[in-house]
């Protein structure tokens, strides 16, 4: 099966949530206001959210009385250029700058945080790259044990510390250790306690401080990991995290098995930064580059 058609069969539920879309295109209705009340509750249903909704059908709407459009095929069409464009930012391929190059991934316990670090490692693994996990997460032994699985599975060596260590002073030992062991890509995996927000962005800081006084020169790639099932809630941790970590990509998880799928809409919109990968089911493979198009194609009939 091709990428493509994993991706289309993942998004199944988000497919039937905004099947409507389509049928409002077939029936080539003329384009009153019951046209755009239902294309806006069938968005709003699939968790696009009210203000990306709202955005998008203003300029719909604008371009439809510019262009004289009289029925739904037409502004269909549109919306999904649209909706393509809006996700379309610069920066969405990962940066991998310098040797090592260092991939802090941030998010709350559950987001996928883990099992995206180990998807990505197999990734990388793949195209020839050598590949280190930092397991930043001290608090939970089962977080370096978990990590030390996707090791193995990815073929990535780990570097984990103390139980209850700082996290700042594994991740200066993972620098280090890929340093003198010509690693190419670093992922370092972080604590996710939301619940001691101000001590976890304190630690984030302290983590990133470390990376910049090792390696001055190279930007940090910051991955968000975000549970798209959470829907508009993923939406207000990015705001969160993005307030005190500066982010420079997202991850958006659990995409298979949600109707949630306009939440990557809203977040593209409403983030300011790109999103990167998306998982689409916890196998080792299930973890996509981000395509814009591709998405809108697989989420649209
Ligand atoms: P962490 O606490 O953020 O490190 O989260 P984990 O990586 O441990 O993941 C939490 C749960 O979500 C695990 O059961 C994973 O298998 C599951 N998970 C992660 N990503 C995906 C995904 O893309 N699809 C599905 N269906 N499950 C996922």
């Amino acid at each position: 099966m091709s990428w493509f058609s994993k991706l289309r069969d993942s998004l199944f539920k988000s497919r039937a949530a905004l099947s409507r879309v389509e049928e409002l295109a077939r029936e080539r209705r003329p384009l009153d206001a019951a046209f755009w009340e239902e294309l806006e509750e069938t968005l709003i249903a699939a968790d696009f959210g009210v203000e990306t909704t709202e955005k998008i059908l203003e300029s719909l709407q604008d371009v439809a009385r510019k262009e004289f459009w009289r029925t739904s095929d037409q502004a269909i069409a549109r919306f999904r250029t649209d909706v393509a464009a809006f996700m379309t930012r610069p920066g969405q391929r990962l940066q991998l700058a310098g040797k090592p190059a260092v991939v802090l991934v941030v998010g709350v316990n559950g987001s996928g945080k883990t099992t995206s670090i180990g998807k990505l490692a197999a990734r990388l693994v793949r195209e020839g790259k050598k590949v280190l996990l930092v397991a930043g997460d001290t608090f939970r032994a089962a977080a370096a044990e978990q990590l030390e699985i996707w090791g193995q599975r990815a073929g990535a060596e780990v570097i984990r510390g103390r139980e209850g260590g700082d996290p700042a002073a594994v991740v200066f030992d993972g620098v280090s250790a890929a340093r003198a062991r010509g690693v190419d890509v670093c992922l370092v995996d972080t604590a996710g306690r939301l619940q001691t927000k101000v001590n976890l962005m304190e630690e984030l800081k302290k983590i990133r401080r470390v990376i910049a006084r090792e390696l001055p020169d190279q930007p940090c790639e910051t991955l968000l990991v975000l549970d798209a099932a959470t829907g508009q809630n993923a939406l207000s941790q990015a705001s969160l995290f993005n307030e005190t970590t500066q982010l420079t990509g997202l991850v958006l998880t659990k995409l298979d098995g949600t109707a949630k799928g306009g939440i990557v809409v809203a977040i593209a919109d409403r983030v300011g930064v790109p999103v990167k990968f998306i998982g689409v089911g916890e196998g080792i493979d299930q973890l996509q580059a981000f395509e814009p198009q591709a998405f809108v194609d697989a989420l649209f009939d």
